[in-house]
Order: C-alpha cells, then sequence, then structure tokens
C-alpha cells in the first residue's frame, strides 16, 4: 500500500509529527479503516526504531504514548467511529499496539533504572571525602585543662566561683582590709550602683567560699576569669585568668606545698626544667614565696623573654595564713594548709609562641583557626 502512490500523499498527511500529535478527527480521515490500521504500524515502527536510555526522555514516552492524553488513548477513542463490523479486527489490532507500546516502557524502565544503579555502583567510596569544618579549643582552654588535669592526678578537686563577689570575699577575708596598701596592686573595678560588689581581681574568692562551708579537709584548684584596673596592652590585660589552688588539712607543710609544684613543674614543662624559690610577700600566706622556673627558650643561659635571667616567673604560692582561716571559721591550731596561685596567658603564650596577650580575647578567627587539633 505504501508503494501505491495514489495513497501516498494522504499516508504522509496522516502520519503524526513527532511533536504535536494531535489525532485528526475529521470525517475524511475516517474514509477508512485501512489509514488507521496503517498509522499504527507507522508509530509501532517509530516506537522500534527509538533507543530510550534516560529517565527524561521515558517520560516523554510515557506523555506521549500512554499518557492520558497520549496516543494511545486517542487512538482507542476513535472506535466509537468505526463501522460495526470491523470494530473487533480494530479493537484487537489497538490492544496489541498498547501491549507493545507498554512493553517497550516496561523494558526501557527497568534499563534506565539499572543504569542509574550501576552508576551508583562507580562510586569510588575510597576518595576522600568533603571536609567538614571543625573548630578549635581556645588556647586559654587548652592551657586551663592541661593544668587541671596535673593537678586532679594529684587528687585536686576543681572549684568554681562567682566573678561578680562582694568586698568580703576579694579583699578583707584574705587579710586585705580597706585601707591595706596591698589593695593598690589589686585596683579593680566596681558595680557602680553598689560599690560593695567588685569584680574579683582573683580566684582566691573561690578559696574565701569553699572555707567557709566547713568541709574539711579541701583539696580544690580554682581556673577562672579574673579582672585588674590595668592599661591594656601587649603583656597585660583588664582581664585574664588565673588558676589558683588549695589544700587544708591537719599538718600541712611546706614541703607538702613544693612537691607538689615540683610534680606540676616536670608534668607541665618537662623533667630538666630547674625550679626555684624566692621569698615574697602577699597578706594572704606567711611565708610567702614566688616560684621561678629555668627559661623555656633558652635554657636558663639568658635571652629577652627572661630579661637575661634565665628564670621565668610562674606562680606565687606560701603557707595560708592564719588570720585568713581564722576569717573562714577554721581552727588555725589545728589545720594548716598551703595555697598558690598563677596565671593561665603566660604558660599559654610561653607554649604556642605567642606575642601579644591581647589576642587572646579579639576573637580573630584566623588566631583562633591555628589552634585546630592543638592539645
Ligand atoms: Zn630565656
Amino acid at each position: 500500500m505504501l508503494e501505491n502512490p495514489k495513497n501516498k500523499a494522504q499516508i504522509t498527511r496522516l502520519r503524526l509529527p513527532t511533536t504535536n500529535y494531535q489525532i485528526q478527527t475529521t470525517n475524511n480521515y475516517l474514509c477508512g479503516m485501512e489509514q488507521v490500521l496503517q498509522q499504527i504500524e507507522n508509530l509501532r515502527k517509530e516506537i522500534e526504531a527509538l533507543h530510550i536510555d534516560n529517565v527524561k526522555a521515558l517520560e516523554e514516552y510515557r506523555i506521549r504514548f500512554l499518557g492520558t492524553k497520549g496516543l494511545v488513548k486517542t487512538l482507542m477513542g476513535e472506535m466509537k467511529n468505526v463501522a460495526v463490523e470491523q470494530k473487533k479486527a480494530f479493537g484487537q489490532t489497538m490492544n496489541e499496539f498498547k501491549q507493545f507500546a507498554e512493553a517497550k516502557y516496561e523494558e526501557w524502565k527497568n534499563e534506565t533504572s539499572n543504569g542509574q544503579q550501576s552508576a551508583a555502583a562507580e562510586i569510588d567510596l575510597t576518595l576522600p571525602g568533603d571536609t567538614i569544618p571543625v573548630g578549635s579549643r581556645h588556647p586559654i582552654s587548652l592551657m586551663r585543662n592541661r593544668m587541671v588535669s596535673i593537678f586532679q592526678r594529684l587528687g585536686f578537686a576543681v572549684a568554681e566561683g562567682p566573678e561578680i563577689d562582694d568586698d568580703f570575699h576579694n579583699f578583707t577575708a584574705l587579710n586585705l582590709p580597706e585601707n591595706h596598701p596591698a589593695r593598690d596592686m589589686q585596683d579593680t573595678f566596681y558595680i557602680s550602683t553598689n560599690p560593695a560588689w567588685l569584680l574579683r581581681t582573683h580566684t582566691s574568692n573561690v578559696q574565701i567560699h569553699e572555707m567557709q562551708k566547713g568541709k574539711l579537709p579541701i583539696r580544690i584548684v580554682t581556673p577562672g576569669r579574673v579582672y585588674r584596673n590595668e592599661t591594656i596592652s601587649a603583656r597585660s590585660h583588664c582581664f585574664f585568668h588565673q588558676i589558683e589552688g588549695l589544700y587544708i588539712d591537719e599538718q600541712v607543710s611546706f614541703a607538702d606545698l613544693k612537691q607538689t609544684l615540683y610534680f606540676f613543674v616536670q608534668e607541665m614543662f618537662g623533667k630538666d626544667v630547674k625550679v626555684r624559690f624566692r621569698p615574697s610577700y602577699f597578706p594572704f600566706t606567711e611565708p610567702s614565696a614566688e616560684m621561678d622556673i629555668s627559661c623555656l627558650l633558652c635554657n636558663g643561659e639568658g635571652c629577652s623573654v627572661c630579661k637575661k635571667t634565665g628564670w621565668l616567673e610562674i606562680l606565687g604560692c606560701g603557707m595560708v595564713h592564719p588570720k585568713v582561716l581564722e576569717n573562714c571559721g577554721i581552727d588555725s591550731h589545728k589545720y594548716s594548709g598551703f595555697a598558690f596561685g598563677m596565671g593561665i596567658e603566660r604558660p599559654a603564650m610561653l607554649k604556642y609562641g605567642i606575642k601579644d596577650i591581647r589576642l587572646f580575647s579579639e576573637n580573630d578567627v584566623r588566631f583562633l583557626k591555628q589552634f585546630t587539633g592543638a592539645v
């Protein structure tokens, strides 16, 4: 029939365009069932020539042939126009075509989903993954944790207290009565609406709170932030961090203090570091001492950091003054104790080579990022 030149023009007209599949429903079109059958045959050939290998093309195929407005449905709708005696044959042909189109769809569907699975199987799991950005501990926290863990191994517990406290806990109880000249060394900030309250100048206020609880013996370290009315520079700040220690029991001696601090220094700075005690004065300890370690940078030779002395001052310490014990309701004839205190910034600066104390509190990410993974 295709060879028949008389029909050729008509068949060409009936062939559905590939994009717009409007079925012609004019009476001309229905002039013979032969033409509809020919149209179905053409569509079958078209489907056979197709090669679908992706989800998008498959969906286009489904809409075009099998959708609610697709070719199969539309051609089926022609049944009403078919002569009664031809309805059976037409129905059979249509059913075969429908099954053929559906079977092809299922075939391609399986192929494309298998293809997706095999693409997934090709992912190389041995390749490094995307990096998850991790934060870092602040160098002050790193140093504080390290100090605390050393004292915890000696049986010291961590105690914390208020940063805003009253005059008694920060000064008076520590044998620093009003008008005492030593207060000048620790000028601080007062709460303007209530000058009886101040920002603590050391974490010793926590020691007072602990002693007032009356539970003995006491063996604590008190890490925390403290405040001083100081000019901000590369070497000093109006706030910084301290860790203090307090041990009160019967028959605690200066030998216990020294042994505790020796252990700390060796764990903290290494076995080869030398230690020396210098007599000093603090109102809250008697006797009092300052402890130096041999310079970590020049090994005692003398450098700019240790000001050519070969020694670095690291902490202040002493035996708790009997008056301080009495101020907190502890019998100073029965009990004795030692206390020590040191800054956290300075050892952190030494360990990490930080030259400006202000960097600790500027929240500069470029600075903080350098401590990723540090311990
Ligand atoms: Zn030095």
